[in-house]
């Protein structure tokens, strides 16, 4: 409720407010859009838990990006936050995470295009579709619970072999958004209860990139990144399982790409990782950097990108910008939303 009204006061807010305005509070900070997945197509493994752009929105996105702030490329950023380089006026840039198949299908030749740079993320388990990202399981089993016209002694069934309560489609949903990492054997139970082949899904549906994407990206002059080898929420990993997570997700996609090190972004979030050990990680000659999901510039060593997906589907670019950036803004400032 509350939520939703900050959310409404916000939209009438960037109505309001120029673009020059929010450029001028914004000059001199590198600002990061992060998406996931670009698709007019309705995306079973993702409808259930999270919005994304169709192709003409994100094609509008990032020609109104391009127009108006300078979208840099990977090497830009890194001599920045490595070497101290300086950036241009409004800088920006431009990723992807997870590895989606849509970012070689229907990202790439807008961004070809437009030749706007990107650096695409990739959770390493999953190129080549060899499993599913437990997440992008939650929604496949919200679309089919959903298709179920007397759903009563399936979620019976769920709930009893999950042990939680689960008593309607919404609570189904509910609880399937909010499984945590080290939860997903019960999606895995539901899954089953629901007659889901998620091997069948991989094979038919090949929700993510192949290899072989992955090097025409690089040979297109992308950059590619590590996130994770399984997408760990590593606030409550232990120290081993975050180093493995970081350096072995980066020496993989070294291997792939031909690089000698690349850059790192956080699955979730860095928050909960001591410092420390991220300065130990960095240490290691396949990582580069790292970035993070918390809305603007730096916070501590990982450098900030805004969440695009959670915000489209509404406005005009103009709007949508000053909408996304004001919201960051004032939640870093203010609050927890
Ligand atoms: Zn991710």
């Amino acid at each position: 409720m509350l939520k939703g009204l900050i959310f409404n006061s916000i939209f009438n807010l960037s109505r309001l407010i120029p673009l020059r305005t929010i450029k001028s509070i914004t000059s001199k900070i590198p600002l990061g859009f992060n998406y996931h997945a670009v698709s007019n197509q309705s995306l079973p493994h993702l409808k259930g838990i999270t919005r994304y752009s169709s192709i003409g929105e994100f094609e509008r996105h990032v020609v109104f990006l391009k127009e108006n702030f300078r979208i840099l490329p990977y090497p830009e950023i890194r001599d920045y936050v490595l070497h101290g380089k300086s950036l241009p006026e409004n800088p920006a840039f431009v990723t992807f995470d997870d590895g989606l198949s849509q970012c070689f299908s229907e990202v790439r030749p807008i961004l070809l295009k437009h030749e706007i740079p990107c650096i695409f993320f990739i959770t390493t388990g999953l190129i080549g579709n060899k499993r599913l990202f437990y997440r992008h399981l939650a929604s496949l089993c919200i679309g089919i619970v959903n298709n179920i016209d007397e759903p009563v002694d399936m979620l019976t069934e769920i709930g009893r072999r999950t042990g939680e309560k689960i008593k309607s489609i919404k609570d189904f949903s509910k609880w399937a958004r909010s499984v945590k990492f080290d939860e997903q054997d019960k999606l895995y139970k539901a899954a089953e209860s629901l007659g889901l082949d998620t091997n069948e899904f991989l094979t038919k549906e090949r929700p993510y990139l192949s290899s072989d994407e992955i090097v025409q990206l690089k040979r297109d002059n992308f950059s590619i990144g590590a996130h994770g080898i399984d997408h760990l929420d590593m606030k409550h990993a232990t120290a081993d399982e975050i180093r493995r997570e970081i350096a072995g997700s980066c020496e993989f996609i070294c291997n792939l790409a031909g690089e000698t090190s690349v850059p790192f972004a956080f699955p979730f979030t860095s928050a909960g990782i001591e410092p420390a050990l991220l300065d130990e990680i960095l240490q290691n000659p396949a990582v580069d950097m790292f970035f993070d999901n918390r809305g603007i510039g730096f916070n501590g060593l990982p450098l900030n990108r805004m969440h695009v997906d959670s915000h489209c589907g509404k406005f005009d670019p103009d709007r949508f910008i000053k909408y996304l950036v004001l919201y960051n803004l004032l939640r870093q400032r203010f609050f927890t939303l």
